[in-house]
């Protein structure tokens, strides 16, 4: 990891008086660090959101807005996240240095200040800030790579049905449609035997990629549902929208003009797609949209592939037969 080193980290000292700050900044300056100067809380926040400092060192006591209205109002700046807030004050009490806490303080020192103790203290905020920032970053990267397909890098099999569970649920409260797209490959094993499994995996990421270009909601996502399989989830969307979806999908996926010599259905590669579409019923899982859509792509596949298939369950025989939608060229 790369640690920002002590020297270069940036203090703002803000203190009403004069010399304290003088005295501050001669002790900060001789360990190496910069020195920014506030001489009270109103400066102290401009001064903060202009130079970005690694710490500050923060006076209780000061006319207009005082240390602890000041310390309460740098927790609000979304950069200022990571930036500890040391209090230096007269105010010994059992009542201001809980005050000091509660309004955000790092820590807290009292004057007069202990040359000694506060360098350490400085030091301390800033290095145990930095690891913690570092930390999330980390941690956020690490969220990214559990939920990403390593090969094309959209979301894995594991956050597709953490997401089909979550988004099943929430179209339940809201009583609005969710539709789902489970796209195949067509004859990807011979396209596989044909220019080899490299090829194969670069083709595997261009269709990703054509794919997540045409989804544009928020809450849409798409996955790698398995080997040579896609699937897309449409929250808010009726069997119409996702029909269009699909189309685009289809069309994207041609429009990439991806050689494939031993396709039977045409001589670039394509894909079948089955689509479903359901308003959840409330406590149900989403098992059977995940059925209609394969059903669907069956259907797809066996009625000569390179196209979309709607799911479409007559009210009086559940389960009929859907009608197929040809792909447009
Ligand atoms: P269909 O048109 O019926 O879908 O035929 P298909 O050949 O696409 O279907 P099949 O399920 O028989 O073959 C899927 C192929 O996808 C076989 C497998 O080698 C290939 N495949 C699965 N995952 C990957 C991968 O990560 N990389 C590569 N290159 N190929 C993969
Ligand atoms: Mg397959
Ligand atoms: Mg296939």
């Amino acid at each position: 990891m790369n640690h920002k080193s002590a020297e270069s980290s940036l203090i703002l000292v803000v203190d009403d008086e004069t010399f304290i700050r003088m005295q501050l900044r001669m002790c900060l300056e001789r360990e190496g660090y910069r020195v920014v100067e506030a001489e009270n809380g109103r400066q102290a926040l401009s001064i903060y959101s202009q130079t970005h400092p690694d710490i500050v060192l923060l006076d209780a006591l000061m006319p207009d807005v005082d240390g602890f209205e000041c310390c309460e109002q740098l927790q609000t700046i979304p950069e200022g996240r990571y930036t500890p807030v040391l209090m230096i004050t007269g105010l010994e009490d059992q009542v201001s240095v809980d005050h000091a806490f509660e309004v955000g303080a790092a820590d807290y020192v009292t004057k007069p200040i202990h040359w000694a103790v506060l360098r350490q203290r400085v030091r301390r905020l800033i290095q145990q800030a930095q690891l913690q920032k570092e930390l999330e970053i980390a941690n956020r990267e690490l969220q990214r790579l559990v939920a990403i397909d390593g090969l094309t890098q959209v979301a894995n099999r594991r956050r597709f049905d953490e997401y089909l569970e979550q988004e099943w649920r929430r179209m339940a409260r809201e009583q609005q449609p969710l539709s789902l797209l489970v796209c195949d490959l067509d004859y990807f094993k011979p396209y596989n035997d044909t220019y080899g499994h490299q090829a194969g995996d670069r083709c595997l990421q261009q269709v990703a990629q054509a794919i997540g270009n045409t989804v544009r909601r928020p809450a849409d996502l798409v996955a790698r549902y398995g080997g040579e399989e896609f699937a897309v989830i449409l929250p808010n969307t009726d069997a119409v929208g996702a029909v269009q979806v699909a189309e685009a999908v289809c069309g994207a996926v041609r429009a990439l003009r991806i050689p494939h010599r031993t396709s039977r259905s045409d001589c670039h590669v394509t894909l079948s797609v089955g689509i479903a579409s359901m308003t959840p019923v409330p406590h149900s899982s989403p098992s059977h949209l995940l059925a209609n859509a394969d059903v669907a792509l069956y259907q797809a596949k066996a009625s000569g592939r390179d196209r979309f298939v709607l799911h479409v369950s007559d009210p009086k025989t559940p389960e009929a037969p859907s009608p197929i939608f040809p792909a447009i060229s």
